[in-house]
């Protein structure tokens, strides 16, 4: 039996980045220390906030919304709810949204529920059969709008997701992988922009593999499926690789994050020009003259009456 590092009880995990075993005592208080450090570090909560957390119903955003509803609940001065973006994805879905209101119910947390299908008119569904882009592309986009929008309209002041650090590490990839630059920009904005509530990320320190022993050891809910769509994305490819480099090179999360933080002032210097103005249709921000979303609800529509009008488009 192996030992706690700090305590000598039954270790529970070996952080090989650390080179540390611990006990469960001491890798909750281990992981909640991250979290918080991460917290006071970017002044994530400040005095007043209506937080609304993006709660999935997922083991990451169900950890979160309890650990801000635990760490904040004597605070009279904040207040957290909850938004689920229902996208229509069948058997996947409509389990972890009735997780979700479980949830919301046990913690009494106000809880809203938006879906693709009342918003956009289809269900994520819908809107990939026989598309050309991988359901994440679309799923992220409209998603991300959703959140935003509803949170904005709730007099939120930040939008809390569940993102962990092998989240973020591979979002950082995919962004450098594709020289999307401006994205990589938007990641984690040094500077507040007009229309967009700040996002904050709590658990951006806290590797995956330790997420999913934190819930556990919490009592969540581990979803074992995954969404049918995952597997089809980048994304899904630089998990694969990057679970790869970690286990050969430990810590290799954590130097992609921590080089980008360091790298971060420079890629703002550089986007600095890129002004945000008003969606023509929808009047949401965006860089361009119509934002990603309308662009992408647009082209779904197009696309449709061709096909009802049987007409080519040329
Ligand atoms: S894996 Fe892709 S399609 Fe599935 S929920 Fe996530 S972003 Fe959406
Ligand atoms: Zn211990
Ligand atoms: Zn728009």
């Amino acid at each position: 039996m192996m030992r706690c590092s700090k305590c000598m009880k039954k270790a529970i995990i070996f952080q090989r980045y650390s080179g540390m075993w611990l006990c469960e005592e001491h890798f909750i208080r281990d992981v909640e220390r991250k979290v918080k450090r991460r917290m006071r570090k970017n002044k994530m909560i400040e005095r007043n906030d209506i937080i609304a957390v993006a709660l999935s119903g997922g083991k990451d955003s169900s950890a979160l919304l309890t650990f801000l509803h635990e760490t904040f609940k004597e605070r009279r001065d904040l207040k957290i709810i909850a938004i689920t973006i229902d996208e229509g994805i069948e058997g996947y879905r409509e389990v972890l949204r009735k997780y979700a209101e479980k949830l919301c119910d046990e913690l009494g947390v106000e809880h809203y529920v938006f879906s693709f299908l009342k918003e956009f008119g289809k269900t994520l569904d819908e809107i990939v059969k026989e598309r050309e882009l991988t359901p994440c592309t679309y799923c992220g986009v409209m998603r991300k709008y959703l959140l935003n929008k509803h949170a904005k309209n709730f007099g939120a002041t930040k939008l809390a997701t569940g993102h962990n650090l092998d989240d973020l590490a591979q979002t950082i990839l995919l962004n450098y992988m594709r020289g999307e630059i401006e994205r990589l920009a938007r990641i984690m904005p040094e500077k507040r922009k007009r229309g967009l509530i700040p996002r904050i990320r709590p658990f951006m320190d806290v590797p995956e593999k330790e997420m999913v022993l934190y819930s556990i050891l919490k009592g969540h809910n581990i979803f074992e499926e995954e969404c049918p769509y995952a597997e089809l994305s980048m994304r899904a490819e630089i998990r694969d690789f990057l679970n790869k480099f970690e286990y050969k090179h430990p810590g290799t999360k954590y130097s992609i994050l921590r080089g980008f933080e360091r790298l971060r002032p420079v890629i703002s210097e550089l986007t600095k020009s890129v002004k945000l103005r008003e969606c023509e249709m929808c009047g949401e921000m965006t860089s361009g003259k119509i934002c990603k979303t309308c662009e992408m609800i647009e082209k779904i529509r197009r696309e449709e009456q061709i096909l009802q009008n049987d007409v080519y488009e040329i």
